[in-house]
């Protein structure tokens, strides 16, 4: 199971910023209503993640650092409608398998928890920890049993945008929740609960980008598409800032890509590029989100479906007599 794990975690965790997206999601599945995480050098030295979420027990805590231990599935049926980020079971053993991982827990309503460490996949110690409700996952020395995978991390600063990149990708899609990012014991990303989405842009986004967003919001039977888009004018010459969400995961689609371009079109000069957060809501059995163990990729069932919901999203904001 040990090299079954490490085998996994090439899939799951490449780098420092897998580890910042598989914790903070697991934060966000527990219900946190606040979530903080740490790094040092980028994340390879130290990734930690503290929510005041559910918690665990001390046998879930050791379930959870097995391989398939998902809590979250109970039956096919939920395997083609999944609504929490977890499923698979695989992110708390692959990231144990390659590094040092202490997790200390405490379910609410109790005044002690527990804490588990595990070092390459070998359990070293655990016990009893005095700590509030909540989960503690703290990540060291990520991929230093692997030279070979650990020598393709970038920079200390590369990984830390690419960290501080997941982190911003998740506080866009969950707005209720509180969120701060520290980087070598400095604040790099604060947002509160309840901001509104272009409340949390402005924290992330030029100024001027913000000053002039228009809200998308289109509804047609099971499906939604909703969140902003520049105005064409302000388009800039970048093109990382089209960002979509499918059923409030974050995902990378080249047809809602070009979906959105669709919908710009004739309005950018060369080189210039939409600026957009959209959310499709639509039914699950409408999308297979299983297509990679890190999930970002999805597949439609409908493709033309969906492009088209989305460029007349977009584009009946951009201009009112647009169609
Ligand atoms: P998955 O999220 O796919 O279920 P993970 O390996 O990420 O798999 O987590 C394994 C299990 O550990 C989860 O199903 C959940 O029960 C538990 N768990 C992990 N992180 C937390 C957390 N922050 N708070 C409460 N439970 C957690
Ligand atoms: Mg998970």
């Amino acid at each position: 199971p040990g090299l079954q794990n490490q085998i996994a975690a090439g899939e799951v965790v490449e780098r420092p910023s897998s580890v910042v997206k598989e914790l903070v999601e697991n934060s966000l599945d527990a219900g946190a209503g606040s979530v903080q995480v740490y790094l040092e050098q980028g994340g390879q030295a130290l990734v930690e993640v503290v929510d005041d979420g559910a918690g665990m027990l001390p046998a879930d805590m050791a379930l959870a650092v097995t391989r398939h231990a998902t809590s979250k599935i109970f039956s096919m049926q939920d395997l083609v409608s999944v609504q929490s980020f977890g499923f698979r079971g695989e992110a708390l053993p692959s990231i144990a398998s390659v590094s040092r991982l202490r997790l200390s827990s405490c379910v609410q309503g109790r005044d002690e928890g527990s804490f588990l460490e595990i070092l390459y996949g070998d359990h070293l110690e655990e016990g009893p920890e005095a700590m509030d409700p909540g989960t503690r996952v703290k990540v060291q020395n990520l991929l230093a049993n692997i030279p070979a995978r650990l020598k393709f991390l970038k920079t200390k600063n590369t990984e830390a945008k690419k960290c501080s990149e997941n982190f911003i990708r998740l506080a866009l899609a969950n707005l209720e929740v509180d969120l701060e990012l520290y980087s070598e014991g400095r604040s790099l990303h604060r947002f509160f609960a309840n901001e509104n989405l272009k409340e949390r842009l402005s924290r992330v986004w030029p100024e001027q980008l913000c000053r002039d967003l228009k809200e998308v919001e289109l509804d047609q039977g099971d499906f939604r598409v909703h969140g902003v888009a520049s105005a064409p004018e302000n388009a800039q010459a970048r093109g990382e800032r089209m960002l979509f969400y499918v059923n409030n995961r974050a995902v990378k689609d080249k047809t809602l890509i070009s979906a959105l371009k669709q919908a710009y079109k004739g309005r950018l000069l060369s080189r210039e590029y939409p600026q957009a957060v959209i959310f499709l809501e639509i039914p699950p059995e409408e999308v297979d989100v299983n297509v990679h163990p890190a999930k970002s990729e999805v597949r439609f069932r409908n493709e033309k479906h969906v492009f088209s919901l989305v460029s007349r999203a977009v584009g009946k904001v951009l201009d009112k007599n647009y169609f």
